[in-house]
């Protein structure tokens, strides 16, 4: 069994991002400039925050945080898209989800200019990636290929599972996997909960890719000896032997499926540390692409 070792790999690609942010100082370039917006108070969203604004700080980007609080309208919130759609300095920002219930995600990610949407989440983006156009991937699924690109696992003509049909990564997942590319060139099943056989779905699968936020679903008996296992979850478990009173778990359990797999990606350490380092790539591209 070979280790997807996320936190290696995503440690390499800031490396690669840093050296060429300095050479386009010395090229007289503008320095790469991310902006994020959190609205409110959620916990997990102010950790996501922090690592992506830190991230940017380590490999020399500017970051800009815009804190808002949970009570902020809708009008107020299109009206701080506006003004980063319009500011020539930030070449790419996110918008954190998941926003407070009042505010209508959709309507927030349509007003983001897609020339700026390091996420990958606006329409046009969503169809240029559809198409195999250039274009800004989501951030997970964008990891996820890289991940499987550098370690040269073998996709072509492969059966994948994908279990999640989320559009920011089963859905997206499942359009990749199925391109005629390299990483790519799968025959893709996306599954969800109202996938009925699942079980012997997943039995079927050489590479399966695991999104839908359920500690520990995807135990040993169901896969397939030598499948390449992809673990995106990421759950807070209550756990009193912790500080922090809790662990993170991952959608897969990893001891039972490591003993069956050829290739798999540890929780912690596999898909988050990618899809930050990923987020950094997109915006990196942002900045080339005004060739400022
Ligand atoms: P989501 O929006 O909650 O979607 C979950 C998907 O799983 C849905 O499509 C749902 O089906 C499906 N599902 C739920 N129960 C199922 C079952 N019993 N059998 C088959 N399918 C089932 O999830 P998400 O945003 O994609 O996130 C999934 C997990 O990945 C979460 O733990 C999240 O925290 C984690 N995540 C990690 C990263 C990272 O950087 N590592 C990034 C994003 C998300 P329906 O569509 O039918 O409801």
């Amino acid at each position: 069994m070979i280790l997807l070792d996320g936190k290696a790999t995503s440690k390499a690609i800031k490396e690669e991002i840093a050296a060429e942010v300095n050479a386009r100082r010395e090229r007289g370039l503008k320095t790469p400039h991310l902006a994020a917006v959190l609205i409110g108070e959620d916990g997990a969203s102010q950790t996501y925050v922090s690592s992506k604004v830190k991230a940017c700080e380590r490999i020399g980007f500017v970051s800009s945080l815009i804190r808002k609080p949970s009570s902020t309208s809708q009008e107020e919130l299109l009206q701080i898209v506006q003004e980063l759609n319009e500011d020539d300095d930030i070449d790419g920002f996110i918008v954190q989800l998941p926003l407070p219930k009042h505010i209508d995600e959709q309507e927030v990610l349509l007003a983001i200019d897609p020339s700026k949407d390091v996420d990958g989440f606006h329409p046009e983006n969503v169809g240029r990636m559809a198409l195999g156009l250039p274009c800004y991937l989501p951030a997970t699924p964008y990891g996820i290929m890289q991940l499987l690109e550098r370690y040269e696992v073998p996709t072509s003509g492969k059966n994948c599972v994908v279990i999640g049909r989320s559009h920011i990564v089963g859905s997206p997942m499942s359009i990749l996997l199925s391109q005629n590319n390299e990483p790519g060139n799968c025959t893709v099943t996306l599954t969800h909960s109202r996938t009925q056989n699942l079980e012997s779905i997943v039995k079927n699968a050489d590479i399966l890719v695991v999104a839908l936020g359920k500690a520990e679903f995807v135990t040993g008996d169901m896969v397939k000896e030598g499948a390449v296992v992809i673990d995106v979850g990421i759950t807070r478990v209550p756990d009193a032997s912790k500080e922090r009173g809790y662990r993170i778990a991952g959608d897969v359990d990893f001891a039972s499926v490591s003993e069956k797999c050829s290739f798999i990606t540890p929780v912690p350490g596999g898909v988050g540390p990618m899809t930050i380092a990923s987020l950094l790539k997109n915006t990196l591209q942002a900045a080339g692409d005004k060739r400022n």
